[in-house]
């Protein structure tokens, strides 16, 4: 893996994140948004990732002034991506706009650049055909928080060229990720295949009476030694999108329509969004 130069497209929640961590590990990133609101934006939450950094991960300050130095930004996308060894697409969940962006990017970036999606419930080869080069596309997927949630779910479709797996596998070491290998597709990835399953079987005991979310969650931490049992990771994940994550399913499964009505009057409605607020399963 000889990359230098990355472009991190879309600098919201994660696309920010990204392109810090990467710079932080001494790499050269060109940051991509639409417009000249969406780069204020971005070198905003680049300010306050600094900040974070000093607190959290550095070993000196100067670290985070040099991965401040080695970001920059851009709304034109061929300047942006002009030398780029990987882009790594974070721009909104929406297939619309995810295609909208490969097309753009085929016709501007150099033959050599790898282009890595970002998206946390698409799949690559709904967007092989338009990145123009399958063989060089693939999944790099990262959890919010990156500095400390280094996981890196790596996720290649049939036609995706190991040569350049590997490279992106040891690109993601290189930023202080666990590189993660999926070796098929699947919605999800692992995490969310095991961890969505989890929740809903947590919130349908609750939903249907068979226990209280203290006493589901006591058992899964006892019998299997885990930190935290389900509820207590919904109050982190927010129970707005837990509830999102529910609807979707509440036309065709009676159950989880019910635990979407009650996170809905018991928890959302008052307030009680999970961690974030102060309150949601548990008080923090
Ligand atoms: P976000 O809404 O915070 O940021 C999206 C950014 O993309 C914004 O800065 C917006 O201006 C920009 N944008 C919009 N249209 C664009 C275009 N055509 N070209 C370039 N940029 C454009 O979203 P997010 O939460 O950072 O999510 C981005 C991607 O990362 C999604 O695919 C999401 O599934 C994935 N993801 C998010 C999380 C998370 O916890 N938020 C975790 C893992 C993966």
């Amino acid at each position: 893996m000889n990359f230098k130069n990355v472009t991190v497209a879309g600098s919201g929640v994660l696309g920010s994140q990204i392109a810090f961590q990467t710079a932080f590990k001494g790499f050269n990133v060109s940051v991509y948004d639409i417009n000249e609101g969406a780069i204020k934006s971005a070198q905003e939450r680049a300010q306050k990732l600094a900040e974070t950094y000093k607190h959290e991960v550095a070993r000196h300050p100067s670290e985070v002034d040099d991965a401040l130095a080695r970001l920059s930004f851009y709304t034109d996308l061929g300047e942006a991506v002009k030398d780029a060894d990987l882009v790594i697409e974070a721009v909104p969940e929406r297939i619309d706009i995810k295609t909208s962006f490969y097309e753009q990017l085929a016709k501007v970036a150099p033959e050599k650049t790898i282009f890595a999606t970002n998206s946390s419930t698409m799949i690559p080869s709904q967007f092989r055909d338009a990145t123009g080069r399958p063989e060089k596309f693939l999944a790099l997927h990262f959890a919010n928080e990156i500095w400390k949630n280094n996981t890196a779910e790596i996720m290649e479709h049939d036609g995706t060229d190991s040569k350049y797996v590997t490279e992106v596998i040891d690109f993601a070491r290189a930023i202080g990720m666990v590189p993660l290998h999926i070796l098929k597709e699947q919605h999800g990835y692992i995490l969310n295949s095991l961890l969505i399953p989890l929740l809903n079987a947590a919130q349908a005991l609750y939903a249907n009476g068979i226990a209280e979310p203290q006493t589901i969650d006591k058992t899964w931490m006892i019998a299997t030694g885990s930190p935290r049992g389900p509820f207590a990771i919904l109050d982190v994940v927010g129970l707005q999108t837990a509830y999102n994550i529910v609807s979707a399913d509440a036309e065709k499964n009676p159950i989880a329509g019910k635990i979407a009505d009650i996170l809905k009057h018991d928890f959302i409605d008052q307030g009680k969004m999970g961690v974030a607020t102060g309150e949601g399963f548990y008080k923090y």
